[in-house]
């Protein structure tokens, strides 16, 4: 029988679609066991146009915390009541709180990946840096970047549908963070993006491009890598890019996005319930039930 779900518990919640696949509840509801708090978490499948109506549900179920996932965190992010100074450059939100009523949208991607580098001995005050991309991932990761004190954002994407979504961030860290130096430039253009490689501290792929099945695509030639460069990477699947491989043979200190996922659940579980998360218990839970 189950013991730990009461009359007095309360929920968190996952919105969007799909969400089968999504390793949060387990995450969650480990930690709220392991921590002895009266919270469950669950998955709501749901689209763009139920988003007035789960807002409603947040309020008169009084849902505690949870999350946003693709396609519904931009809406979301016009739906909460207040956002953090991130989610409010950003324009999205992946995490929420409601705190008596008053909900406010959070986005934790980009902490999840500085708190990465950090766990990896990286931190990004006064660093020059360079971004490959400018979709979701990308875009939190430059505005947190700009936040924690980098000293250049020098974002590098295809003049597709996200390169106007760049020049939005370039205009609006210029005006949050004006001590920042954001460029953006077309990723093809071989001349530039070599020249600001050989100038940074760090380069960050926060395309999609090196995913699973896709395994074998690199944006990078291995001969922009050198020994003192930091390679970093938001894909997690595979958990070694090709990128990230022959930035590892040619020497490069190399983070792949494993860490930034394990990092941005632990950031939503602060936000949420305002403690650390049981990480490394977890991870010992999930490699015991997987045998
Ligand atoms: P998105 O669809 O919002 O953006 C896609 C980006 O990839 C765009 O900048 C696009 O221009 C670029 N792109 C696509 N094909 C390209 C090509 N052939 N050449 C150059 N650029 C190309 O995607 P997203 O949600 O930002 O996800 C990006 C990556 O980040 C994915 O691999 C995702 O798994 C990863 N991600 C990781 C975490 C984590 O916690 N580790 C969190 C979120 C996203």
């Amino acid at each position: 029988m189950e013991k730990r779900i009461s009359g007095r518990t309360k929920l968190m919640a996952l919105f969007g679609t799909p969400v089968g696949h999504s390793g949060s509840p387990a995450m969650y509801n480990f930690s709220f066991q392991h921590d002895d708090l009266d919270y469950a978490y669950m998955a709501f499948d749901v689209n763009v146009d139920q988003m007035p109506k789960v807002f409603e549900s947040i309020r008169e179920l009084d849902i505690k915390a949870g999350n946003f996932t693709m396609p519904v965190k931009n809406i979301a992010a016009e739906l909460v009541d207040k956002l953090s100074p991130a989610a409010e450059i950003v324009g999205a939100c992946n995490a929420f709180v409601n705190e008596n009523g008053v909900i406010t949208g959070h986005v934790t991607d980009g902490i999840g990946f500085t708190e990465n580098l950090r766990a990896n001995g990286f931190d990004v005050e006064g660093k020059k840096t360079v971004v490959l991309g400018a979709g979701g991932a990308a875009t939190a990761v430059q505005v947190q970047l700009a936040i924690e004190g980098a000293k250049e954002v020098r974002i590098f994407n295809l003049k597709d549908n996200f390169f106007e979504r760049a020049e939005e961030t370039k205009s609006k860290l210029a005006n949050k963070c004006p001590e920042c130096l954001v460029t953006v430039e077309d990723i093809l253009d071989k001349v530039k993006l070599e020249e600001a490689i050989n100038n940074c501290d760090i380069v960050i792929n926060a395309t999609t491009v090196g995913m699973k099945p896709n395994n074998d695509k690199t944006l990078l030639d291995k001969s922009l890598f050198r020994k003192d460069l930091v390679v970093a990477d938001t894909v997690y699947d595979p958990e070694k890019t090709r990128m990230l491989i022959e930035a590892e043979e040619a020497g490069c200190k190399i983070i792949g996005g494993k860490g930034m996922l394990l990092c941005q659940g632990a950031a939503n579980y602060e936000i949420f319930v305002g403690k650390k998360m049981p990480l490394d218990e977890f991870a010992k839970f999930q490699a015991e039930n997987q045998r």
